[in-house]
């Protein structure tokens, strides 16, 4: 099967960032009574998205979640199916404290390596297992890997899923320390930006929950509101994945086990 890297040249990067903007705004006009949607009415060119993958995690999860509540600070969750079926507590919690809940898939499975029928099946028992926990089902999909192929794209929107990827990569899933977490984001983050991070990785999420303080300081430093993902978004796709291509076997065994 041939490998649909979503990627854009420098340029269109900015002009998706500059669409996001506008997305987000027009957003906001239709759930001002949301309290982080009306900060980012009032400063639009500096909101700025964080995410987490992969969990719900009982270990690490609630520590991302006292940082955030702490902060004020309101995030989007690409949980795993199984885990939310495992931990439906901690999907109920995400979801209390108003962040948003995206579907990751039922396993950590690169979709790409699979066929329609397969991809809808475990998009839908994500998407299940979600809603069992905490009544709501998920609006936005992001792939695990964070590759698609035309086929995979298709198999989503079908579902009524539009597809959310990301623009700035912290690598925390193969930390080893918080350093480097926090230096990507002051290095790449700009208005619109979508962070990715994760929650739910048993090696190295220890060091996204130590970064994520530093993180969120010098974003607010930087006159940055934090925002959930629009939630009347209805276009194809926001955000594009750093990864270029097919990832390395490496990353494939490390990452997927997870
Ligand atoms: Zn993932």
């Amino acid at each position: 099967m041939r490998w649909f890297p979503i990627t854009l040249p420098a340029p269109r990067r900015w002009l998706s960032a500059l669409c996001l903007v506008c997305v987000v705004g027009a957003a906001s006009l239709g759930a001002s009574c949301h309290p982080m949607r009306a900060e980012a009415e009032t400063a639009p060119s500096k909101v700025v998205y964080l995410t987490f993958d992969d969990g719900p995690n009982p270990l690490w999860t609630p520590y991302v979640l006292d940082i955030l509540r702490r902060e004020h600070v309101q995030a989007t969750f690409f949980v795993l199916g199984f885990r939310a079926q495992k931990y439906p507590w901690l999907v109920r919690r995400i979801h209390r404290e108003g962040h948003e809940i995206g579907n990751h898939g039922y396993y950590h499975t690169y979709i790409v390596d699979q066929n329609q029928r397969w991809v809808e099946a475990q998009v839908r028992r994500a998407d299940a297992a979600i809603e069992a926990a905490c009544g709501v089902r998920p609006m936005y999909f992001r792939p695990p890997g964070g590759i698609l192929n035309p086929n995979n794209v298709r198999a989503v929107r079908k579902l009524g899923h539009p597809i959310a990827m990301w623009t700035v990569d912290t690598n925390d899933w193969r930390a080893t320390k918080a350093q480097p977490i926090v230096r990507v984001v002051e290095r790449d983050t700009r208005p619109g930006s979508i962070i990715l991070m994760h929650d739910g990785i048993d090696t190295s999420s220890r060091y996204t929950v130590q970064a994520l303080p530093q993180v969120i300081h010098y974003l607010k430093q930087h006159g940055y509101t934090f925002a959930i993902l629009p939630e009347h978004y209805r276009g194809t796709r926001l955000g594009v994945p750093t990864a270029q291509g097919r990832p390395t076997q490496a990353k494939r065994a490390a990452h997927s086990a997870h």
